[in-house]
């Protein structure tokens, strides 16, 4: 028998997203479903119960001892103050370095 990959769980849902059954409810937490491969956000009635959450298909949006995916914005970047270009290269944000200027316009401050 072949179970789909599971991913971690995304962020909180802040309460800001619909529940994806359409029931105008709003979502308090995500669902994996195996046949879309990927979380949807659900509300408290459409979790699944406790059956779904003993399985590692539910979290509820108050779940915080869970691995979570790393929001988009938590990713590391630099963005040059000159050209206002945005880089993601670890070197670049480490040292401030714009690839577009070929210049250090992202120094930190404090050596400037
Ligand atoms: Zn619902
Ligand atoms: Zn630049």
């Amino acid at each position: 028998m072949k179970s789909a990959e599971r991913t971690l769980p995304p962020q909180p849902t802040g309460g800001k997203q619909p529940c994806s059954y359409s029931c105008g409810r709003t979502a308090r937490g995500w669902r994996w479903v195996p046949a879309a491969r990927e979380w949807l956000p659900v509300c408290d009635s459409h979790s699944g119960g406790q059956v779904v959450a003993a399985a590692g298909n539910y979290y509820p949006d108050f779940a915080t001892s869970v691995p979570r995916q790393p929001p988009p914005e938590q990713r590391d970047s630099i963005t040059c103050p000159r050209c206002g270009r945005t880089s993601h290269h670890p070197v670049d944000v480490a040292e401030g370095y714009c690839g577009h200027c070929h210049d250090f316009t992202g120094r930190p401050s404090g050596e400037g």
